[in-house]
């Protein structure tokens, strides 16, 4: 039997379940407990597990939903589904609110925020008369669609899980889109800024979509009930939820329905089981579910989710894989480019830039300018503030002093977004690539900027032509720099040079005029820097400015037609490279005056050794330099 047919045959016998034979009755109570709280749970994968953002007060935006319905339909006599859409509606209020408020907290602020308006709602809950204080409302009016009541656990049972469903779908939809991947760099900080993703803005996206779910779950609940009380949406329940989705699996949707059925059923049998065992009615189950807790952690620190999926897949591990397919996106409309500036323009205007940490110049007043077509090195000892004038230029730190203006504009200043949106695109000394994530994936989040394709469109899945042009030209620039043959791999899988090419082709495809590389070359071999050379080559042919940071001075001397020597943070010279090759204050700040290493035969693996003049990093594998090199 195919895939397709187990699936479809899994579904109906889920959507059916309540109408087969012999199936008891408190199984699908139980489902439908497992349906309401994957709901909630599913928001958590999202917000906690991709985004990193760490929430305990779900329970509150559940019982927002549940008042919601509840008041308007005893005390307003208004129908459910009008009280759905006022709890959505009052939900993203609350919760944009909220977000744009705390959201901005790092590190642990953000988990104590989210019990404190956990808390705080809570006890509104219990406090407003016009709620029932902590009686709570009851009377709630069924569910009816036509005329059809869905007073019935059986019918709530069809209604929950199609709910469920269909939350799955758009969530695994969004996920797999734009939108999903500058959601799932959200934790990775400034890198994604610099490829034009508004992180702000994608948190409180995220933030009120698991809000909005949280929500769903409170008016299913609150219907099925019949009746609400604050209890259910307390701080225990937001506690619940977070544990629910870290057992599932916080990286998959299916990890949201895996985690609330596996802990739901665990705390029912411990319920039935331990008082028989130990024949007391002493609550032991908080203690037992205590200790499992601690195991999952330590065994399966991903969740039980991986598990399951890895088991699914040996299982299938007998069934023909068909040959590669050919990919969906091949025959997509190619993005449109930026004409790029003619050659000999002004691409770069860098004007006594400055940055200070503390006592420390890092930059002290550097000064270059940079025309299109042209390829420019910048160079110096470790800790000469290569990486920070990169940082300065491209957004990613604000200047203590002087201005950088780029194709005329002054853009010092601008949000690292903005900047990139302009076509001033870089790499990172640090990898920076989303481990998990496929190449191509990485790689298509540099085009970020090149498609508006939003969360709704990607949900509904209605993004596809916009992702197809986005994913060709990943593809197409992967193809670019030779790593074709590895598009679907795990980044994280590759070797760290590789990695390095990664990063180059993730910036390639925001379409930049100006690419500033850090270190590219560190970790290659000696062929792949020669590849990596003509690609940059052919680049600068094109039209393209290039500003790259680079240790390997055979790699550095061949390809740069300008160079800037920075020591100290200081300008130490400046100059075509076979001038800063004979300058005396160069060699003395690299080799302490050891010029004839300078003369060694290029190209032979001594010379390249002794020419890679400061150390790199430790990590990227390459020989240290000579000790003289090296700054301690
Ligand atoms: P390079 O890239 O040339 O090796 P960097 O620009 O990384 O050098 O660093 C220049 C100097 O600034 C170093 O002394 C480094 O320790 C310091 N530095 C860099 N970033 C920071 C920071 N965020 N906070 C404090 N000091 C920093
Ligand atoms: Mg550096």
């Amino acid at each position: 039997m195919s895939r397709r047919w187990i699936q479809a045959l899994a579904l109906a016998v889920l959507l059916c379940l309540p109408w087969l034979p012999g199936v008891p009755p408190f199984w699908i109570t139980q489902m439908n407990y497992i349906g309401l709280y994957s709901l909630v749970v599913l928001g958590l994968v999202l917000l906690t597990g991709v985004g990193g953002m760490t929430s305990f007060g779900q329970s509150a935006f559940v019982g927002l939903g549940a008042y919601s319905t509840a008041w308007l339909s005893t005390a307003m006599g208004v129908s459910p589904w009008l009280g759905l859409l006022a709890g959505l509606l009052l939900t993203c209020l609350v919760a944009y609110g909220l977000g744009a408020i705390t959201l901005r907290l790092s590190g642990h602020y953000l988990p104590l925020c989210t019990l404190a308006w956990c808390l705080a709602l809570y006890y509104l809950y219990g406090n407003l008369d016009f709620l029932g204080r902590y009686d709570g409302i009851a009377g709630i009016p069924a569910l009816s669609i036509a005329g059809w009541s869905l007073g019935s656990t059986q019918s709530m049972y069809l209604l929950i899980w199609l709910v469920l469903l269909l939350a799955l779908w758009a969530t695994h939809n969004l996920l797999d889109s734009r939108a999903g991947r500058a959601i799932r760099a959200l934790r990775s900080g400034s890198m994604a800024e610099s490829f034009g993703v508004d992180l702000a803005h994608y948190k409180v996206v995220v933030f009120v979509y698991a809000a909005l779910l949280g929500s769903v779950s409170g008016w299913l609940y609150a219907h099925m009930q019949r009746a609400v009380s604050p209890s259910p949406f307390g701080l225990g329940y937001g506690i619940e939820y977070l544990f629910m989705a870290v057992v599932g699996g916080a990286g998959s949707v299916w990890g949201a329905v895996a985690g609330a059925a596996s802990i739901l059923i665990i705390k029912d049998q411990l319920q039935n089981v331990l008082p028989a065992l130990v024949g007391t009615s002493v609550n032991l189950e908080l203690l037992a579910f205590g200790v499992l807790m601690i195991l999952v952690l330590q065994f399966a620190r991903d969740g039980i989710w991986p598990l399951i999926a890895r088991l699914g897949r040996w299982l299938g591990r007998h069934q023909a894989t068909a040959a590669k397919p050919v990919p969906w996106y091949q025959d997509a409309d190619p993005l449109p480019q930026r004409p790029l500036p003619e050659a000999g323009q002004r691409v770069l205007e860098v004007d006594q830039v400055r940055k200070e940490f503390g006592g420390l110049v890092a930059v002290n007043d550097i000064s270059f300018n940079l025309n299109a077509g042209e390829i420019m090195g910048l160079i110096g000892p470790n800790g000469a503030g290569k990486s920070t004038t990169f940082n300065l230029i491209s957004g990613v730190l604000p200047l203590s002093g002087g201005h950088v203006r780029f194709m005329g504009q002054p853009i010092d200043g601008l949000p690292a977004h903005e900047i990139a949106r302009r076509g001033l695109v870089r790499s990172f000394q640090h990898v920076q690539l989303l481990s998990d994530m496929s190449v191509l994936d990485n790689v298509a989040l540099g085009a970020h900027l090149r498609s508006r394709a939003g969360v709704a469109k990607a949900a509904l899945r209605l993004d596809r032509a916009s992702e197809a042009s986005l994913l060709h030209e990943a593809a197409r620039q992967l193809q670019r720099v030779g790593l074709g043959d590895v598009m679907d791999h795990a980044a994280g899988s590759l070797p760290l040079g590789r990695q390095r090419i990664v990063e180059i082709a993730r910036a390639l495809c925001g379409d930049p005029a100006l690419l500033l590389l850090d270190e590219p070359a560190a970790g290659l071999r000696y062929q792949e820097k020669q590849a990596l050379s003509a690609v940059l080559k052919q680049l600068s042919q094109e039209g393209m400015s290039l500003l790259l940071v680079e240790h390997d001075m055979d790699f550095v001397m061949n390809l740069t037609d300008h160079l800037l020597v920075m020591d100290f943070g200081t300008r130490l010279a400046e100059g075509v490279p076979s001038e800063i090759q004979r300058n005396p204050a160069v060699l003395e700040a690299y080799l302490g005056g050891l010029d004839e290493t300078w003369g060694a035969p290029a190209g032979s693996g001594a010379a390249t050794a002794a020419t890679t003049l400061a150390a790199p990093d430790a990590s990227s594998g390459l020989p240290m330099a000579p000790a003289t090199g090296a700054r301690p």
